[in-house]
């Protein structure tokens, strides 16, 4: 159920059957140009594709453009309420504003509409818990799927009518139930690309698993063009926990996957921290290989028989296998440089 309709975003396209792109917002102040810079690049390397930045005063949108002439990267402007900052933005070279409509005085959305057909910068809108209007919460008895559904295509409706129609859409709780219902639904009922993820997921572990939650669940129904992570953390987690989501969905294949088995009363050596390290040493690994770290050699290979490369643990011990096939003894303590050998030579 991909959206039917596609919009490009500084060359990303959302959309249409496209890869889901992964983005995130920018946590520094927009107008500490340094600073954003230097994030958008951190980000980037993660794997970031689109950045967002809030701008809340003319310095921030000014500052787009310096940010642009430096990194080149997709930027949406996060704007509320007042046109000129999304005019400002367009002008400083904005390749997206996120902008509700139904937040503007109403003569001056053509303005912004026609401004971002200049420039073929779409516009995101968006409905969340907090901002259905009053007779919308009356007329569904509170934040419903139907009333974020119904927000939206209000929104959509005055673009439209200023004959816009380079748009793509959120819709957001931090609810992931009722996330997930509200996109499912909007899914059925309009052919535009949604952004997807739970607002205010919350902290870094719990907003983890709720955002998997939603996300994941719209993924797996084929619904959802790009998504954020939206966590009480640095944004850099963000987009490690968005792509961790896409591979656990199917939709991406990390460079190297580990496989590790959650240890039980056979495990003799300490997987927990090999298992850590590893991950951490193989980060930026570009090799496309399944590296299994087993607490056994009973089952250790059986259940790892897909793994390029793998270790069952012994007694102090563990047995390097690959492919499913035992190699050779290692010391507990010659594990990781054996195998981050081992590995430099596949
Ligand atoms: S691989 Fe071995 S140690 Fe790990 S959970 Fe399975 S049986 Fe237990």
């Amino acid at each position: 159920m991909a959206s039917l309709k596609s919009v490009n975003i500084g060359g990303v396209t959302i959309g249409g059957g496209a890869p889901v792109a992964v983005q995130s917002m920018l946590s520094v102040k927009t107008s500490d140009v340094k600073a954003s810079v230097g994030q958008i690049c951190r980000l980037r390397d993660l794997g970031c594709k689109i950045f967002r930045v809030a701008v809340p005063d003319v310095a921030a949108a000014e500052a787009i453009a310096e940010i642009k002439k430096k990194t080149g990267a997709p930027i949406v402007a996060d704007i509320h309420f007042d046109y000129r900052l999304a005019l400002a933005a367009l002008k400083a070279g904005a390749d997206k504003i996120r902008i509700n409509p139904g937040n503007l005085p109403r003569e001056r959305v053509p303005i912004v509409a026609a401004a971002c057909k200049e420039r073929g910068a779409p516009i995101r809108v968006g409905a969340n818990g907090g901002s259905l209007s009053k007779e919308l919460l009356v007329k569904y008895g509170g934040v419903t799927a139907e009333a974020l559904v119904d927000s939206a295509l209000e929104n959509i409706k005055i673009l439209n009518d200023c004959d816009f129609d380079d748009i793509c859409v959120s819709l957001k709780a931090s609810s992931a139930p009722l996330t997930v219902a509200a996109c499912r639904l909007f899914a059925l009922r309009a052919p535009y690309p949604l952004h997807i993820g739970v607002t205010e997921a919350g902290t870094e572990q719990g907003g983890v698993i709720k955002s998997a939650v939603g996300i994941g669940a719209l993924l797996l129904d084929g619904i959802g063009d790009t998504v954020r992570v939206s966590l009480t953390a640095p944004p850099e987690k963000e987009v490690t926990a968005a792509y961790r989501i896409l591979a656990a969905a199917g939709l991406y294949t990390p460079p190297v996957e580990i496989i590790s088995c959650p240890t039980c009363g056979r495990t003799r050596i300490d997987i927990v921290s090999i298992a850590n390290e590893l991950e951490e040493r193989l980060r930026g690994v570009n090799k496309h290989i399944k590296v299994a770290v087993m607490g056994c050699a009973v089952n250790g290979p059986g259940e790892a028989r897909d793994a390029d490369i793998g270790i069952a643990g012994g007694d102090g011990d563990a047995l390097l296998f690959k492919k499913g096939a035992p190699v050779r003894k290692i010391e507990e303590k010659d594990i990781i440089p054996v195998l981050l050998e081992e590995i430099d030579k596949l």
